[in-house]
């Protein structure tokens, strides 16, 4: 690396000021100017400094080599200290700017150049401050030229403007660099300000593409859903509801024969199995219709998931109390502040993954079901965890679709349905779900819940 990357290596360290926003506002890019006038100053100054120090000591100025030194050590200051803020820094640098210009004017008179520091002075402030502190700059070095002309007037001072000028000549002179210093900060405002306009219009914009962006993703993020649930709806239409309805036109085609080609009792026990299937058939479309209806409820509400369980745990007494089942609230969810979701949906989501803990219960040990939360950045990661039957592996994936079932001996009731409705709330949630089980050995539903379903 060059000497040169190296010094604007160093500089950079010492003015940062940390994060660099995402917005970068006319604030962000006054500072960033400051940067590199800063870093330019140091070795652009060694310019002017040698040939004055060369001059001073032909003109014997020992005054004015002190003073440029000052300025150089300030100047060094501004560059290299790890202790100053920004603010700070600009101050010392405008500080140093006026030191210059006094000690010029005063030792040098029109000679030096004490004038034009004036005039840089008010240049630097509507670059790096904002341009109202540009015109107080302008009345100051307006106000400093005056004095100087009082202080004559009252042969109050010893300087070289004295020898050259009356202070009336004085004023005249000094009325361009205030003229000018009056150009400049009119100016530069007038770019400040339209460079503002132009980077709020920007930030406007770019706010408004960052907001379509989100919406958009959500869009097909819930399109991806939409149509996952029509794929669904489209092979339960075809499967699941054609079954009831083939067993109904099986029977039908048997009741359609003559009667002495029927058996004893075939009437009946036809009757039986039809009105099994049509019930069968009701609880498919009233489980589909409740299935289509989650997310009707568009507000969300902040809830604490502790009284959530425990409401949910109350609802199912009568099956917790006859099981033995014990019910374990972890300290995390206790902790856990209220977070924002769809509460009838949300308690739904427990109720099935308790009821199904209860429901798969080992007849070894006694039911534990344990709910414990984790909070990420993003989300919250809970879990419901049990100590019953488990699931095999090849079974895992397939559970959470609408009607399919691990276990479907009759020990166990049910139709296929609460964990499809766990999936399509933790995915109104902006979350997913899953399993971690083995058969025999208990299981552990996972589910997440976006942090950001206020917004
Ligand atoms: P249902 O309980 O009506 O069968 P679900 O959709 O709730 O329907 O569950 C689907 C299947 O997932 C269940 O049939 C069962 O095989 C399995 N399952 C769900 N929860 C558990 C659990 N806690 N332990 C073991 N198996 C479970």
């Amino acid at each position: 690396m060059s000497i040169w990357s190296k010094y604007k290596e160093l500089v950079a360290s010492r003015l940062s000021n940390g994060s660099v926003p995402d917005v970068k506002g006319v604030d962000y890019w006054r500072d960033k100017l400051f940067h590199v006038i800063v870093v330019y100053t140091l070795p652009v100054c060694m310019i002017a400094y040698i040939p004055a120090m060369v001059l001073c000591y032909y003109l014997d100025q020992p005054y004015i080599a002190f003073y440029d030194s000052l300025a150089i050590a300030l100047i060094v200051l501004v560059t290299f200290s790890t202790k100053l803020s920004l603010r700070w820094r600009k101050l010392l640098f405008v500080g140093t700017m006026y030191l210059l210009s006094i000690t010029l004017l005063y030792y040098m008179g029109v000679y030096g150049p004490g004038l034009l520091y004036l005039l840089s002075t008010v240049i630097f402030v509507s670059l790096i401050y904002s341009s109202k502190l540009a015109y107080w700059c302008v009345v100051v070095n307006a106000a400093i030229c005056v004095l100087f002309a009082v202080f004559m007037h009252l042969g109050l001072m010893d300087s070289a403007l004295v020898n050259i000028y009356t202070p009336e000549a004085w004023l005249a002179v000094a009325s361009n660099q205030v003229l000018l210093s009056v150009l400049f900060a009119v100016s530069i405002q007038i770019l400040t300000s339209g460079f503002a306009q132009t980077l709020e219009k920007e930030s406007i914009l770019k706010e408004n593409i960052k907001n379509e962006v989100v919406e958009s993703e959500r869009l097909v993020k819930e399109l991806k859903i939409k149509n996952e649930e029509m794929e669904q709806f489209t092979y339960i239409a075809s499967h699941d509801l054609q079954e009831p309805l083939n067993t109904i036109l099986g029977i039908t085609e048997i009741l359609k024969l003559p009667s002495s080609k029927k058996g004893e009792g075939d009437f009946e026990k036809s009757l039986d199995y039809i009105s099994f299937s049509v019930e069968r058939l009701k609880l498919l479309i009233k489980g589909l219709l409740d299935y289509s209806r989650i997310g009707r409820q568009l507000a969300v509400e902040e809830v604490s998931s502790e009284e959530v369980i425990k409401n949910v745990a109350s609802d199912l007494y009568s099956a917790i109390s006859e099981s033995g089942t014990k019910v374990l609230i972890d300290e995390s969810v206790r902790r856990m502040g209220p977070i924002a979701v769809f509460l009838l949906d949300f308690n739904q989501l427990f109720q099935n993954l308790i009821s199904n803990a209860i429901k798969f219960r080992s007849m070894s040990v006694k039911p534990v079901i344990e709910v414990s939360v984790k909070e990420r950045s993003d989300f919250f990661e809970f879990l419901v965890k049990d100590n019953g039957i488990g699931i095999d592996k090849d079974n895992l994936d397939k559970i959470f679709d609408i009607f399919k079932r691990a276990h479907s001996d009759a020990s166990y009731e049910g139709n296929g349905i609460g964990l499809a409705f766990c999936k399509k709330i933790v995915e109104l949630h902006g979350g997913q779900i899953w399993v971690e089980s083995k058969a025999g050995s208990g299981s552990s539903f996972y589910f997440t819940i976006s942090r950001h379903l206020a917004k």
